[in-house]
């Protein structure tokens, strides 16, 4: 089913991804209402409405889904029932399965696994019983992860064999983990994928992503990749967006190994910070193909326009003054997108920069630049 321009469009959470999708829905003639606690956050900042409440709130869910012709989300972790709850008022892009699935790290690397996807070994752990027999089993260094709610590294710690099991699963305080054999990658990647309510998909090319701390620093689409691993990460990410039955974005996260060898890592079924360069140096950004498929509007071109990389600026940046904005924003092919956050506190993600130019050497030299006013270390 198809909702044209003029009709209402709902966001479940209230982020800076939200904000971007919202924004990109308004350009399009959309109607954005917003579910999410708190108050002026970077969603509700820039919706019609804002319903500001908890997702567990049945009332304001309901009054919410209502009010929208059609939803979406820019978070995973939502309750199922409130899922289904917005699902019986108005059409959920993408449905309550691929976030059942994409919420849980043991049904999603089960999943994948099932459907033949590659994935590191991995094992449920339930328990101390089962951890000290996993590590057994695996006998290597792992990672250990809780099953549920972990984000950019938190719920989870690395395990070798000979390590005091009984602290680490303290120290988990959990009792639902996977255990992933720890993999040793020569780089970390991701590919956007998108799908439409007609199934038919289009897919970015993949970005390289450098993590600092366990948060994504920075993300290249710079041609660093050959042909080879793009068609490869291409046919995962269809692969799986279509196996999913995904109506909307889905972000594939991916180890390639030392030999060359690419794994999937996790999914995110929504746009995901190292798309966000998309805005700037593609022909359609996530947010605005996020807007289409849940619409069920023709999907856009996913071809990058010019060579671009995203700096994530986090909280620390301010925490003796702003940013000189002036002088970087001087810098050719800079493009600033703060998305209304206060107080601006260490590690949390404010904003981003995307450094675009004619060629790579251009972008590189652009964004030592940038790194320099930013004083990053
Ligand atoms: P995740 O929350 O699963 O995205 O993990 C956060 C980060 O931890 C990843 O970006 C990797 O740098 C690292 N990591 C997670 N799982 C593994 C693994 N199985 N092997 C090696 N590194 C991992």
């Amino acid at each position: 089913m198809t909702f044209s321009p003029g009709a209402t469009l709902g966001i479940l959470g209230n982020g800076q991804l939200g904000r971007m999708c919202a924004q990109a829905a308004h350009t399009m003639g959309y109607k954005v209402i917003a579910l999410g606690p708190g108050d002026d956050s970077p969603t509700q900042q820039v919706t019609d409405i804002a319903f500001a409440a908890d997702f567990s709130d049945m009332d304001a869910v309901r009054k919410f889904a209502k009010a929208a012709d059609v939803v979406t989300l820019e978070f995973e972790n939502i309750p199922v029932e409130t899922l289904n709850e917005v699902n019986r008022w108005a059409p959920l892009r993408p449905g309550c399965f691929v976030l059942e699935t994409t919420q849980h790290r043991i049904k999603e690397k089960t999943f994948l696994q099932n459907h033949g996807f590659p994935v590191t070994e991995f094992l449920e752990v339930n328990s101390l019983e089962d951890l000290q027999k996993s590590v057994t089993q695996l006998d290597c260094s792992a990672i250990l992860k809780t099953a549920a709610w972990g984000y950019d590294g938190k719920g989870q710690t690395t395990v070798e064999p000979t390590d005091d099991l009984t602290r680490i699963w303290a120290d988990m305080d959990t009792d639902a983990a996977i255990l992933e054999a720890k993999v040793d990658f020569q780089n970390e990647l991701s590919i956007m994928v998108a799908r439409g309510s007609d199934g038919h998909t289009v897919c970015y090319e993949p970005t390289l992503n450098i993590h600092r701390r366990h948060i994504l620093d920075v993300s290249r689409a710079l041609g660093d990749f050959d042909n080879a691993t793009i068609e490869d990460a291409q046919t995962i990410a269809r692969g799986v967006v279509e196996a999913l039955d995904v109506v909307g974005v889905l972000c594939v996260e991916l180890f390639q190994t030392e030999g060359g060898k690419l794994l999937v890592n996790e999914l995110a079924p929504r746009p995901h910070n190292s798309g966000h360069l998309t805005i700037d140096a593609h022909v359609t950004s996530q947010f605005e193909q996020q807007a289409r498929a849940a619409c069920g509007l023709p999907l856009g071109d996913p071809t990058q326009k010019q060579p671009a990389l995203m700096i994530n600026l986090l909280g620390d940046l301010w925490q003796n003054a702003p940013p000189p904005w002036e002088k970087i924003l001087a810098t050719p092919g800079c493009h600033l997108h703060l998305y209304g956050k206060h107080p601006a506190k260490v590690g949390r993600k404010m904003g981003h920069l995307t450094i675009t130019g004619k060629t790579v050497t251009e972008v590189l030299s652009r964004a030592s630049l940038v790194d320099h006013f930013l004083q990053r270390t």
